[in-house]
């Protein structure tokens, strides 16, 4: 079954008297268990494009289906209810939250999304935490970690609300080559692990290696899709 579905999207942004048209007639399909890349240059739509599967942000035309459901009629508070119990997101700025530490950070969407009950909380953050490799790092603070190790308690955070899909805007940019590919290893490792389908876009053609699927964006567009491996 296909996981995502995008039918006929186009995306305008209107500022002022010019509009921009930053996705153009986009189709495309993503099934389940998948591990995906959109690599393009900046402003070739990437950004949009996972904002749009993400449902947090809605297109001018066309539609959006997410694990078999439209997604881009939703209301603001569909939409947030539908992310929290369907998807995971990783940010190229990590958004960890300073004030906590990675436990506390890895357990925010737990208490605040899904309201998992202590004993059993307490036993999927150690869980995540272990599986990326930072358990025992859990009570040090955002400040206290490398930029790779911020971005493993970001990969905990998003999985362990067991999401069916992760969608991961340039998780790679503010790290370095060698944590860059670690970080694509890491979400590769949790697609198999926990056969959670993940996407990630990327500016740099070099981080894509492991990828299945890799779509190439350009002015809107997909101009290439190549098939890595099965
Ligand atoms: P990427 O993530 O690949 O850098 P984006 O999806 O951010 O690309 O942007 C695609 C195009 O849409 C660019 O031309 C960008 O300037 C434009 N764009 C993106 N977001 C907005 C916005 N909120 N308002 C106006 N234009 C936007
Ligand atoms: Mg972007």
């Amino acid at each position: 079954m296909s996981l995502v579905q995008l039918k006929q999207i186009s995306k305008n942004y209107q500022m002022g008297e010019l509009s921009v048209q930053a996705l153009k007639d986009i189709e495309l399909e993503i099934s389940e268990q998948s591990f995906v890349s959109f690599v393009g240059p900046s402003g070739s739509g990437k950004t949009t494009l996972l904002n749009l599967i993400g449902c947090l942000d809605k297109p001018s035309s066309g539609n959006v289906f997410v694990n078999g459901t439209l997604v881009n009629n939703f209301s603001n508070k569909t939409a947030a209810q539908f992310r929290g119990e369907h998807l995971g997101f990783i940010f190229q700025n990590f958004n960890l939250l300073p004030v906590l530490t990675a436990y506390e950070n890895v357990e925010y969407p737990l208490i605040m999304v899904q309201n998992i009950p202590g004993a059993e909380r307490k036993e999927r953050i150690m869980h995540y935490l272990d599986a990326v490799g930072i358990a025992d790092q859990k009570d040090k603070f955002p400040s206290q970690l490398s930029g790779g190790q911020k971005q493993r308690v970001a990969v905990a955070r998003a999985l362990v609300t067991d999401p069916k899909l992760v969608l991961a805007d340039e998780p790679t940019a503010n790290l370095d080559h060698a944590s860059a590919f670690k970080i694509i290893e890491l979400m590769r490792q949790m697609q198999r692990d926990f056969k959670t389908t993940f996407i990630f876009s990327t500016h740099d053609p070099k981080i894509v290696k492991e990828a299945e699927i890799i779509y190439t964006l350009e002015d809107g567009k997909i101009m290439d899709k190549e098939i890595v491996a099965a």
